[in-house]
């Protein structure tokens, strides 16, 4: 990556300056049964960090923070907090909410240069728990069950620990030192971190089972599925957590300078790739979407941002054929207007019907497929685990599998009503799922969870 691309892919948002969070830390009434901190799925008590803060205790600040949330630094910059804690804030309407994720940030940010251990583990219960994956689930998991005692080995398929967090969300928005971070605190915390071991493969399920008192599987979802359409094998078609994860690693290829380019999607995955395209040189970059922004996946703060960033949106727009020329590069793509009928899907949402006779080719040097991540079935079934379409079963209170050793938290039990595909919430059911472990071999009183 070049100089130029180094600097379009640091962090674009700038952290508050100490007046500035000083003056915003003033801003909170503390309130009494605060409807922020019932608004944060991890349950942070916000009013109580952003007070640390108006003393000065960032280092207690960002023990409040990462007490309830293991990944509470990542969290501070990618959650939708004005869906959340933000829009939650009794200043709403009065004046501007405070902006809680901004002063999450610095007190986590302050805590990251101090290089501290902001926890230690507990004392050993004689008990092993193995965790599989090492995203905002996984470590989130782990780290509750190191604080109780247990030996914790983490599998991590990847060189790095952060599962999405490290390899998924945009540097810009998120950079890898945050994740590594919050990784590094359980190393320091006793916790093995196996990289680059991927169970299934590197180390079978039934080893995992016959080792370990419980599992907790935070594997995640896969790639992009494909789009089942002509094309996709052409020269310019990418898989969009790829190119994503290429940029993170430094290892992106090239062939974007100059393009344009069409993202097939609308999620957070789609816009993180039509901002990426536009770092990586695109000329022009549209993100086709077959409903419209009404129904859209992705937060309102992600739709803003591509906004600023130039990208451009096409509603009501299917493809239906990705079109290449003799030396099989793509050239355009081939779409259709759909229109929404009145008839709504299992998710709730109206369906999309194709016009007829409404095909039209846009002129495209490459097409991005973001629909969406396949499930990890080979890795679900190698636990004999029971599963709707790929989404683990669970016991929606305990985070229990079918499988009486093995629980499932994060993205990996995402879908069939579980939850949201977000960080926050694979943090909170990770902690969950390592009280529910705990629960089990009766070191957990149900209160206490
Ligand atoms: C591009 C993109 C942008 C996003 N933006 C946001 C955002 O702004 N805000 C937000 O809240 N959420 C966002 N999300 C969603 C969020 O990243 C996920 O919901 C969250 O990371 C899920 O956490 P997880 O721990 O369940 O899984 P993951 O983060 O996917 O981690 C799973 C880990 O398990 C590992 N693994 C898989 N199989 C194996 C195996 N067999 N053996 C060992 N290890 C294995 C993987 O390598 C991975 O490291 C985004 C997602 C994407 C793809
Ligand atoms: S709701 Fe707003 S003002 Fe009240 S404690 Fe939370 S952040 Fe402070």
């Amino acid at each position: 990556m070049n100089d130029m691309l180094r600097r379009n892919f640091a962090e674009v948002h700038p952290g508050l300056t100490p007046k500035e969070a000083m003056e915003e830390s003033n801003r909170c009434l503390y309130c009494y049964d605060a409807p922020c901190i019932k608004s944060c799925p991890t349950g942070i008590d916000i009013p109580s960090f952003i007070k640390k803060i108006s003393t000065g205790n960032l280092k207690g600040s960002a023990r409040v923070i990462m007490d309830a949330n293991p990944v509470g630094a990542t969290c501070s910059r990618v959650c939708p907090t004005e869906q959340l804690c933000e829009g939650a804030c009794v200043l709403n309407g009065a004046s501007q909410p405070i902006r809680i994720g901004l002063l999450q940030r610095y007190a986590t940010d302050a805590a990251m240069k101090t290089g501290d251990t902001l926890f230690a583990a507990g004392p050993r219960n004689g008990r092993k728990a193995a965790v599989v994956g090492s995203g905002p689930a996984g470590l989130s998991a782990a780290r509750e069950l190191a604080r109780f005692g247990y030996a914790v080995t983490v599998y991590e398929a990847k060189e790095k620990p952060g599962g999405l967090d490290t390899y998924g969300i945009v540097s810009f928005r998120l950079p890898q030192d945050i994740p590594m971070w919050e990784a590094d605190q359980l190393s320091k915390m006793g916790v093995a971190i196996r990289t680059g071991v991927r169970v299934g493969t590197d180390v079978h399920a039934e080893k995992l089972l016959a080792d370990y008192d419980a599992v907790v599987l935070a594997a995640g979802m896969g790639r992009v599925p494909a789009l089942g359409i002509e094309g996709e094998q052409l020269d310019g078609v990418y898989d969009a957590i790829e190119l994503i994860e290429s940029t993170k690693a430094d290892a992106f290829g090239g062939g974007l300078q100059g393009a344009r380019v069409i993202v097939i999607g609308a999620g957070n995955t789609a816009i993180d790739a039509a901002t990426c395209s536009v770092r990586l040189g695109a000329d022009n970059v549209k993100i086709v979407y077959r409903r419209t922004r009404g129904e859209m996946t992705a937060y309102d703060f992600e739709y803003r941002f591509a906004k600023e960033e130039g990208v451009e949106f096409r509603w009501l727009t299917a493809p239906k054929r990705i079109v290449g020329n003799e030396s099989g590069k793509v050239t355009h793509l081939e779409c259709v207007r759909m229109t929404l009928s009145e008839e709504t899907g299992k998710d709730g949402r109206p369906i999309p019907v194709p016009v007829a006779g409404s095909e039209f080719l846009m002129e495209a040097d490459a097409v991005i497929k973001a629909i969406g991540q396949k499930r990890l079935l080979p890795l679900i079934e190698a636990f004999g685990l029971e599963h709707e379409r790929g989404v683990v079963t669970i016991d929606p209170v305990t985070y229990r599998t079918s499988h009486p050793k093995v629980y499932a938290a994060g993205d990996v039990v995402f879908g069939q009503g579980n939850g949201e595909a977000t960080v926050v919430s694979a943090a909170q059911q990770g902690k969950l799922a390592a009280y529910s472990v705990h629960r089990h071999f009766g070191g957990i009183s149900a209160e206490t969870a």
